[in-house]
């Protein structure tokens, strides 16, 4: 297995170590993609979960007999195993349906990570400015972190093209940063969603999701639970007397 996990470089060389701004969130996470006409017809193109307490796998086929997969474990040790592929059939060893395969499968190329967040009180130092998870990780429990990474760099150039180098970063900052807590927030929450700690909160979840289509389940109940939304792409009116 060969692996690839997040690069911090260029922030440890401008802003310090990654132990002052990385949390935790108690989960390891595994993600890859394969070739295999059999196993991606098996799986088929919905996404398909399975979940056991305090771990859950999830994998759906993609392009022409490919698929993809994520294993997502619960552990208090925040440092990765020595050999994750080991520490897979470890953990998931002992399940059935697709998984003896996708554990075969997994001796290619794998992102193998914590899931974590990043949160820091500056984004930015003299013309040094970071973007997308480097400064505001949001962690796969959240998702979004795609789109907050692409907002995150339009808002930049477009602040950026105002002028004044050192205030396009602070309103960039100011603008992102809203977003980027908020869906932090809600990643958080979610965690015991997507890998819940006992049999009776998995039974719990899949009967609310089951039940989201009544109305109060929905405005009442899992509206708690979902992302945030808003546009940040708005520009406050705010803004503009810094300029
Ligand atoms: C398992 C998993 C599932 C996810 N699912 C979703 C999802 O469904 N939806 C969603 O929106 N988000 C999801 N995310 C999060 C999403 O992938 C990230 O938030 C997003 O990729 C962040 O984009 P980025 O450009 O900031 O960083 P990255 O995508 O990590 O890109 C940074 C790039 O910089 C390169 N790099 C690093 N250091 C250097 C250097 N010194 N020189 C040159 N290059 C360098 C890296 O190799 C990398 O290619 C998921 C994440 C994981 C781990």
């Amino acid at each position: 297995m060969s692996i690839r996990h997040r690069a911090g470089r260029v922030r440890e060389l401008a802003f310090g170590s990654e132990e002052q701004f990385v949390r935790y969130l108690g989960y390891h996470v595994a993600a890859f993609s394969a070739q295999d006409v059999g196993l991606s017809r098996r799986i088929g193109e919905r996404y398909q979960m399975l979940t056991m307490p305090n771990r859950m796998i999830g994998c759906y086929a993609v392009g022409e007999g490919g698929f993809a997969s994520f294993f997502l474990y619960r552990t208090d040790d925040w440092r990765l195993p020595d050999d994750p592929a080991a520490a897979l059939r470890d953990r998931f060893g002992d399940l059935g349906w697709v998984v003896p395969e996708l554990l075969e499968a997994s001796s290619g190329d794998v992102y193998f990570d914590q899931a974590a967040q990043v949160e820091m009180d500056n984004w930015h130092r003299d013309r040094i400015v970071l973007v997308g998870d480097a400064c505001g990780a949001v962690s796969l429990f959240a998702g979004h972190g795609a789109s907050l990474a692409m907002t995150g760099a339009y808002v930049l150039a477009e602040e950026l093209a105002d002028g004044n180098v050192e205030e396009a970063l602070a309103r960039y900052q100011a603008r992102m940063r809203p977003p980027v807590t908020r869906t932090q927030e809600f990643g958080r929450r979610f965690t015991e969603w997507m890998a819940p700690s006992s049999r009776w909160r998995i039974v719990l979840r899949d009967w609310m999701f089951r039940l989201a289509g009544l109305p109060f389940v929905r405005t009442r109940i899992l509206a708690s639970v979902l992302p945030p939304t808003g546009n940040v792409l708005d520009r406050p009116q705010q803004d503009r007397a810094l300029s």
